[in-house]
């Protein structure tokens, strides 16, 4: 370790692991330095910036080799001037001034905690910030402040659902999704998604794909399935959004980063007894249950294979994704299709075929069953 790293002293206990140093790659500090850019600009809404950080810092994270000089990123895609100049810095002081400057700023530190509550987006987190609140307490005891249900929820389970949801415990979800969805239709399925299925350890939610293997019988899965949940007596907070999806309107031109398949945003209580090795909360064991963030997205199931990549992420990959099928093949991906823009006009209103599951499979067999 470069000594001036071991001489600051914040740095050194942040990566102490039972009692001893651990190597944190320059790398890493870089990248948690971008993130901070990033978000930083997201709060005031630049956008340029915001998403070239996001970009830089996806970057450094795909590389196999650590970073030691800044010679080394050379002819590497996506860090600007400003990236290279905040690397630099990292790499010869092992912290940057600028980074550190936003960390400590009331403002960024309010913006930070305000939107870590669920249904609490950077507009609602200004607008508090603004009228002078700089706390949960505040917040709370502020008489005039309105939070709408998905808030409310937020801050009754803020301590559950700010932990971390493991493995184990998106493994007893799958159970507890795949039972409702069998109950509902014997042959329908639920697919883990999101950072799960990325291989991630752990996750702020736990994403699932619902369908039937018939397009059409998806359409009211979504709700049944929430009303099992309900009779389980598991199901915390719900917001359902019906679908939009209309295949005559395809495609999108314009950017869509969200779909319009039916989806909920659940919050459900994960009960200790269903996951193998307890809860990932101490607080939780001893009170039997946990409360856990659970997205469902339900897509007819000739369209599972564009929603499975695009709810798989992350969104940054997602992003980079859309711009290399627009900019080096011609295409148009989004979560329901994917369109080659150089066919003539007729022919560019048919998705390409990408399907290639065994959903799909069930999917073309069907199709050809009808003739
Ligand atoms: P984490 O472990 O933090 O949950 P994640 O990658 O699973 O990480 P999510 O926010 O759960 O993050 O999103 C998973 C994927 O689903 C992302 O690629 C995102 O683009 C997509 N996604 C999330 N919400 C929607 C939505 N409302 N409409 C369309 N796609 C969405
Ligand atoms: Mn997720
Ligand atoms: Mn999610």
């Amino acid at each position: 370790l470069p000594m001036m790293h071991v001489l600051d002293i914040s740095w050194f206990t942040a990566c102490m692991r039972e009692g001893r140093p651990v190597a944190v790659e320059t790398r890493h500090l870089i990248q948690d330095a971008f993130e901070v850019l990033a978000e930083f600009y997201e709060f005031n809404e630049v956008e340029g910036p915001c998403l070239a950080f996001r970009r830089a810092a996806s970057v450094l994270k795909s590389l196999a080799w650590s970073v030691r000089r800044l010679g080394a990123t050379e002819g590497l895609p996506c860090l600007g001037e400003r990236s290279k100049s905040v690397m630099e810095e990292i790499l010869q002081s092992g912290r940057s001034f600028e980074v550190e400057k936003i960390l400590s700023d009331e403002r960024y530190q309010t913006l930070k905690l305000f939107t870590s509550v669920f249904g609490v987006g950077p507009k609602t987190a200004e607008k508090w910030y603004r009228r002078g609140l700089r706390s949960f307490s505040d917040i709370l005891a502020e008489p005039s402040i309105h939070l709408n249900r998905m808030q409310q929820s937020g801050f009754r389970h803020y301590g559950d659902i700010s932990r971390a949801v493991s493995r184990a415990e998106a493994r007893a979800l799958g159970n507890i999704i795949d039972e409702a969805v069998r109950a509902i239709t014997a042959d329908g399925a639920a697919a883990l998604t999101g950072g799960f299925r990325r291989g991630k350890e752990f996750g702020h939610d736990v994403d699932f794909i619902v369908t039937t293997p018939e397009v059409g019988r998806e359409d009211r899965l979504l709700t049944d399935i929430i009303e099992s949940l309900k009779q389980q007596g598991i199901l915390l907070y719900c917001d359902y959004q019906a679908s939009t999806f209309d295949q005559s309107k395809l495609p999108s031109h314009k950017f869509e980063a969200m779909d319009h398949f039916a989806k909920c945003f659940l919050i459900l209580r994960l009960d200790c007894s269903r996951v193998d090795g307890g809860l990932n909360s101490v607080e939780g064991d001893s009170r039997g249950w946990r409360a856990v963030r659970v997205d469902l997205v339900s897509p007819p199931v000739d369209r599972y294979a564009f929603t499975l990549l695009g709810w798989t992420g992350s969104r940054q990959f997602e992003r980079d994704l859309r711009r290399f099928a627009r900019s080096e093949r011609r295409m148009l991906l989004d979560n329901h299709a994917l369109y080659d823009k150089t066919k003539d006009s007729d022919d560019s209103a048919r998705p390409v075929r990408l399907i290639s599951n065994a959903w799909g499979r069930e999917a073309r067999r069907s199709e050809r069953d009808k003739g």
